[in-house]
């Protein structure tokens, strides 16, 4: 059956660079202990469900209209919850509404990103290992994608990135801080870096902070970098720290204009007024939906000392997952532990997997697996 469905799709007329291409998307597999999308793993709290409700029910009243294409509401709260993350670091809360766009998740907003600034005979350059849909969308808008290396600590150096932007001159540049799937943040100097090179050849620079609240303490958001600096843009996601990736809410911060350029390519009323309802009902109570954030972050760092006690090598994380090598056998590890009912990734990198920090007994039950795991192999 399946051959035959792939028979009839070989009979479309489709795009010569789909043909033979695979979807994007790990497993979805109903397990105890699911760390493998780097979801918050902890429900959402009884009482953000009740203020959703009471907002998605008042939104019903009205969803024979159209939703409000600017997302107005939505955008100050967003700029206000950034300006509390800036003030966090030290720096100066200027973002209004005018500077933020949203999109259904960070996905699409970095589709609306590419498809204003990149496109056919463009380029869009980031540096491997990191987020595997970046090349994705680079061919789904038709644009060439070049990837750029990082050191074999998977940490970037300001000259070397500097330097790789130089030589390609690419379109667009995507830097992830911190990095899926390693965990690496990134300096301000990288970000200064890149973005000084990029002044060239007016790339815009992309800084993905999807997992931007978990970044530890003394790691600054780059969302200070942009005064003065139009061709930069920061995006965040309401998936992780929010713990709504069902909600599908990711945005971005930059100048006025870029957000003028995306509106030329979004669709008509891309946010329905459900999602701009829960969104906004979910940044009311962010301080609730953020209080397990330190929780996660704590497991995080719990995994990387005791995957080092077990002899494994982790890497520092800045995110609420932890990437760890030193496996003889990644696919006979993976295999052990979704035997015991814990899922998670494989990255595709050799000796290498990726595990998302959730609950403390979620992180028990995922060390206590592996450890057994790896007595089997000695
Ligand atoms: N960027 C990075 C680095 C991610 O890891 C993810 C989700 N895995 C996303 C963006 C997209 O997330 P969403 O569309 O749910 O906002």
């Amino acid at each position: 059956a399946e051959e035959d469905a792939a028979k009839r799709l070989a009979a479309l007329p489709l795009r010569d660079e789909l043909r033979g291409q695979h979807p994007y998307g790990a497993p979805q597999l109903n397990v105890k202990a699911m760390l493998n999308v780097n979801e918050t793993t902890y429900d959402v709290p009884e009482d953000v469900v009740d203020a959703i409700t009471k907002e998605v029910r008042r939104a019903s009243a009205t969803l024979n209209r159209y939703p409000d294409r600017e997302f107005t509401l939505l955008r100050q709260k967003l700029a206000e919850y950034l300006n509390r993350d800036l003030v966090s670091d030290g720096a100066s809360a200027d973002l209004t509404a005018d500077h933020i766009w949203a999109g259904n998740g960070s996905n699409e907003v970095m589709q609306h990103i590419l498809q204003a600034f990149a496109g056919p005979g463009r380029t869009v350059m980031s540096f491997p290992p990191t987020y595997s849909m970046y090349p994705l969308y680079a061919r789904g808008i038709y644009s060439e994608y070049i990837a750029g290396t990082r050191s074999p600590d998977f940490t970037q150096d300001p000259q070397d990135v500097a330097d790789q932007i130089r030589q390609h001159r690419p379109h667009v540049v995507i830097l992830c801080s911190p990095n899926n799937p390693t965990g690496t943040a990134l300096g301000l100097d990288v970000v200064e870096a890149a973005y000084e090179a990029a002044r060239e050849s007016q790339t815009m620079v992309i800084v993905d902070e999807a997992y931007g609240e978990f970044r530890q303490p003394g790691t600054p958001s780059a969302l200070q970098m942009l005064p003065g600096r139009p061709r930069l843009i920061v995006t965040r996601t309401m998936s992780k720290a929010f713990a709504l990736a069902g909600g599908r809410l990711g945005y971005l911060a930059a100048a006025p204009e870029v957000t003028d350029a995306l509106r030329l390519v979004r669709l008509p009323y891309h946010l329905s007024a459900v999602t701009q309802a829960t969104a906004c009902a979910a940044l009311d109570h962010s301080e609730t939906l953020m209080a397990n954030v330190e929780k996660i972050k704590l497991q995080r760092d719990r995994i990387v000392t005791e995957l080092r006690r077990l002899g494994l090598t982790p890497a520092p994380s800045d995110a609420n997952f932890v990437f760890f090598g030193g496996l003889v056998d990644k696919k006979a590890a993976w295999e052990h532990l979704l035997a015991d009912g814990i899922l998670i990734r494989d990255v595709g990198i050799e000796g290498h997997l990726r595990v998302t920090a959730g609950t403390e007994e979620e992180t028990t039950a995922f060390l206590e697996s592996l450890r057994r795991h790896l007595q089997t192999q000695r």
